[in-house]
């Protein structure tokens, strides 16, 4: 889960950063993706925006979420019988990737937009499909990547010194 949080640093979306992670059944890491617009499709050009009066000045019709990217960058021939870890629980275009590409569990931190249509229909194709679904609960809240700590070791903050 720390890694699909960090991979979510590089999303360019001002509003929401997500990442996903997806592991083989050895628990390796097999793909990573955060939300971006496609290949070749300027980031800085296509809109952030979440509402404007025309839907094709916000980001929806463009942007590619987590799942979809971590599943396309897969570095293995496939990604059946894999655990995907995604930071929000994926929406129902995510869950009809998931399902597809044969991913068997999905480990998510937020359900934030439990209550939405999307995610209701996620829930439900998710389970008509038999894939499991649990949330994250992890052990500490936090991790602190320390650069500096690979020539101060022990050391948690050496900015401080
Ligand atoms: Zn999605």
């Amino acid at each position: 889960m720390a890694v699909a949080f960090l991979s979510a640093q590089r999303s360019k979306d001002p509003s929401s950063q997500v990442g996903a992670c997806i592991v083989n059944q050895e628990n390796k890491i097999v793909g990573i993706g955060y939300n971006g617009m496609p290949n070749g499709c300027d980031d800085d050009l296509l809109p952030w925006s979440r509402t404007a009066d025309d839907r094709l000045n916000t980001k929806y019709p463009y942007v590619c979420h987590a799942e979809l990217n971590a599943i396309m960058n897969k570095n293995s021939a496939d990604v059946k019988g894999c655990t995907m870890y995604v930071a929000l629980f994926p929406c129902n275009e995510c869950a009809k990737l998931i399902i597809q590409a044969g991913i068997k569990e999905v480990v998510y931190l937020s359900d934030k937009y439990h209550t939405t249509p999307e995610m209701t229909a996620s829930r439900r194709l998710l389970s008509m499909a038999g894939i499991q679904f649990r949330q994250f609960k992890p052990k500490k809240t936090k991790i602190v990547i320390d650069f500096n700590s690979i020539n101060n070791p022990g050391m948690p903050d050496s900015s401080a010194i």
